[in-house]
């Protein structure tokens, strides 16, 4: 079965319920309150553009959960940005920052925009007038935004500025992450979701758990987008011993199974726009790139990749999701059958948000960490969270008594899911019901 016209929204609500299954009962009551965002936001706004005439746009902020603290989510400029994907990747959020045990609740936004069209003129006017169209729906205390597809520091630098001049008299640096250095950004968050993602790769291949890969030195890896995540993933994997043996970004990819000259490749990405055409690659699809024959897959790039259509024909012995939702539930049944491991999202590209809650720590001190601490307490909760995810599967998998989905895999995504809607739904409890 096809499962290509399913939902960012769908898939949320599918995985919810795989792990739902697995939640204890005395609980189960309060996961109606997880299904649904607890505040949606909606804007149009209009925006001079550089050759005078005015466009409108539509931008949304979705705060999914607040039972652990702020929303804390990306804002994201693509065309093909609505309300169901940013609903859906604020509940991933939610997960997210439950399952690292971070003080933060679930919330996204976007913009619906080709940020490849616009220029920096323009691209700062829709972030300033989005920003104070949300006014304090916003803040250090109620709602954190962060880069996501297309937005990098400098958007975090619009962020900031725009409600700094709205809140004059504060220190309100801890009002976004992400931001320049120079800006209270912290030492490594650029790195900092490709840095977690090499962290639980490596240790998921430490604990024996990926079978047919014993260790990251020499194995061959596929990645999926060349952006903030998909870059610096390949230059990580590549200073483990990795072979980079594809790569591709929004308008193709590339291939060399003896292994990709990094330097070379973002040399030339930088010149022409694009990996496509780099000398002594081969030119393949993003399609093609899914399919390589490679012992680690990494989609860094958009949702809904890995389908029902393609998951037959994925020959990687991991897949690693870098991205958010990459991966869809019929997906999901296919690669447990076909014994290809999968570290879900929700964990896998935590390192991001991690190294937010880190900023906005020190923001809120006025402090700076040195890198080095930094990417020290990234890698203790990285693998902290790996190993709560590891116990959880194998207690689950111990513990069914005939109660297995018949349906879904109980694979490491469930495992992942279940100890933060575990966690999620026994905090809720100990809070009460307000009134
Ligand atoms: N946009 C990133 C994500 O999807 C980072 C979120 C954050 O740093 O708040 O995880």
């Amino acid at each position: 079965m096809s499962d290509d016209d399913i939902t960012p929204s769908q898939i949320s609500a599918v995985n919810l319920q795989r792990a739902q299954r697995y939640i204890d009962s005395g609980q189960d009551n309060l996961l109606p309150i997880l299904k649904y965002p607890r505040r949606v936001i909606s804007v149009n706004f209009p925006i001079e553009m550089d050759d005078g005439s005015v466009e409108v746009f539509r931008g949304y902020r979705v705060l999914h959960n607040r039972t652990l603290g702020p929303g804390k989510g990306g804002i994201r400029f693509h065309p093909e940005v609505d309300l169901d994907e940013v609903s859906a990747l604020a509940m991933l959020m939610t997960w997210k920052c439950a399952l690292l045990e971070i003080p933060f609740g679930g919330a996204k936004g976007g913009v619906v925009c080709d940020p490849k069209s616009l220029s920096q003129g323009e691209l700062r006017r829709i972030t300033r007038r989005f920003i104070s169209e949300l006014g304090d729906d916003l803040g250090p205390y109620t709602d954190i935004p962060s880069p996501d597809l297309y937005t990098d520091e400098q958007t975090m630098a619009w962020v900031y500025d725009t409600y700094d001049v709205m809140h004059q008299g504060n220190n309100n640096r801890a009002v976004v992450t992400g931001k320049p250095l120079l800006l209270g950004g912290s030492p490594g968050r650029r790195e900092a979701t490709a840095r977690g993602c090499v962290s639980v790769t490596e240790y998921f291949i430490h604990r024996g758990l990926i079978p047919a890969l014993s260790e990251l030195r020499g194995s061959r890896v596929a990645i999926q987008g060349f952006g903030n995540v998909g870059e610096v993933a390949a230059q990580l994997f590549s200073e483990c011993g990795a072979i980079i043996v594809a790569l591709s970004d929004s308008q193709g990819g590339i291939a060399d199974g003896e292994g990709i000259d990094l330097a070379e490749a973002s040399a030339f990405k930088k010149t022409t726009g694009t990996l496509v055409g780099l000398a002594h690659t081969e030119t393949i699809t993003n399609s093609d790139l899914l399919e390589i024959d490679c012992d680690v897959l990494i989609p860094a790039a958009l949702g809904r990749q890995i389908t029902a259509d393609n998951a037959g024909s994925i020959k990687a012995k991991v897949i690693v999701e870098a991205a958010n939702g990459p991966v869809t539930p019929a997906a999901d049944r296919i690669l447990a059958e076909r014994g290809i491991w999968l570290l879900p999202d929700i964990l896998v590209n935590a390192g991001g948000v991690t190294v937010s809650y880190f900023e906005w720590l020190q923001n809120l001190d006025n402090e700076t960490w040195q890198l080095d601490e930094v990417n020290a307490r990234l890698h203790q909760r990285m693998r902290a969270s790996a190993e709560a995810t590891i116990a959880r599967w194998q207690y689950l998998q111990c513990d069914l008594s005939g109660n297995e989905d018949a349906e879904y895999p109980l694979d490491l995504r469930t495992a992942a899911l279940t100890l933060a809607v575990d966690r999620l739904a026994q905090i809720t409890a100990q809070r009460g019901i307000w009134p």
